[in-house]
């Protein structure tokens, strides 16, 4: 009896050990000396909603139906221009005057109300929006998180997921919204690879991506020995230096302009004084 149980627990492992190898994603040339395997997509939503569930109770999401619909359009539009992502996407508004936006695994996308504000047109929002998908459609939040957690080897993703018993205790044992927010700082590579995508996919879904320029030089400008504080966590993740402004503007120089493309939309200041009037948190 207990030999079957053994060769049926066997069988069991082998059946998760394909799932696993099947599910899992080949990564880019840079990451194999790394590992060639990572988090299949099931195991990243469900950390995902892990973290969502935690970064809930410290970033408070604030609703509005029209500003809502809004993010929501533009968001999806810049995922049908992005790289294909097995995540579904979910976009929200947080409740702070800090400009700054962030997407985790698993497709939750949090955009801070003081983006809105601070941005000039809706292209320079969908040019943040745009990045911070993009590092989720290149899995850089997951491949950090993989890397943190000295997985390097499918042997050792193998382990993680069969040892734990269910993918849904890997993720539960995994997330951890203050370690994840906190090792968010991605290296240049993955803040080249989301600039290149995200560009790509403004340009794609209508939006005139010199707004991108024109939104991290304006960043560039305020920075400096008092970059105000509304300003210190995007600076500190997404550093606006002039290197970079300029290998946007490279990006931007590869792609036709004289297609029509959009700055803005007509809702846009109607979605600005709606969430200015939600803003309750303010800088301190
Ligand atoms: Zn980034």
């Amino acid at each position: 009896m207990s030999g079957v149980c053994a060769r049926g627990g066997r069988l069991a492992m082998l059946a998760v050990l394909v799932m696993t190898l099947a599910g899992c994603s080949v990564l880019r040339s840079s990451e194999r000396t790394l590992s060639s395997m990572t988090y299949p997509p099931r195991v990243e939503s469900l950390m995902g909603e892990q973290f969502a569930e935690e970064i809930e109770q410290e970033y408070p999401v604030v609703h509005d139906d029209v500003a809502d619909a809004w993010l929501t359009r533009m968001g999806e539009r810049l995922v049908d221009y992005s790289p294909s992502t097995s995540q579904q996407f979910r976009f929200q508004f947080v409740d702070s005057p800090d400009v700054n936006a962030f997407a985790i695994p698993g497709g939750y996308c949090y955009v801070n109300i003081g983006l809105v504000l601070f941005a000039e047109n809706e292209a320079q929002v969908a040019a943040v929006v745009g990045h911070e998908i993009n590092h989720v459609t290149r899995r850089h939040g997951i491949l950090s998180l993989q890397r943190a957690r000295g997985i390097q080897t499918a042997g050792d993703l193998f382990a993680t997921q069969v040892t734990s018993g269910a993918a849904q205790q890997a993720a539960r044992a995994t997330a951890n919204a203050g370690g994840y927010l906190a090792m968010r700082k991605f290296g240049r590579e993955d803040e080249h690879e989301a600039d290149y995508y995200g560009v790509r996919a403004m340009y794609g879904a209508g939006y005139d991506p010199r707004e991108a320029v024109r939104f991290f030089e304006k960043l560039h400008g305020l920075q400096g020995g008092n970059t105000p504080s509304f300003l210190e966590r995007m600076m500190a993740t997404h550093p606006a230096t002039q290197e970079r402004v300029d290998r946007l503007e490279g990006l931007v120089a590869e792609l036709d302009l004289t297609v029509p493309l959009t700055v803005n939309s007509p809702e846009f200041r109607t979605v600005q004084q709606r969430l200015r009037a939600k803003l309750t948190a303010r800088t301190n």
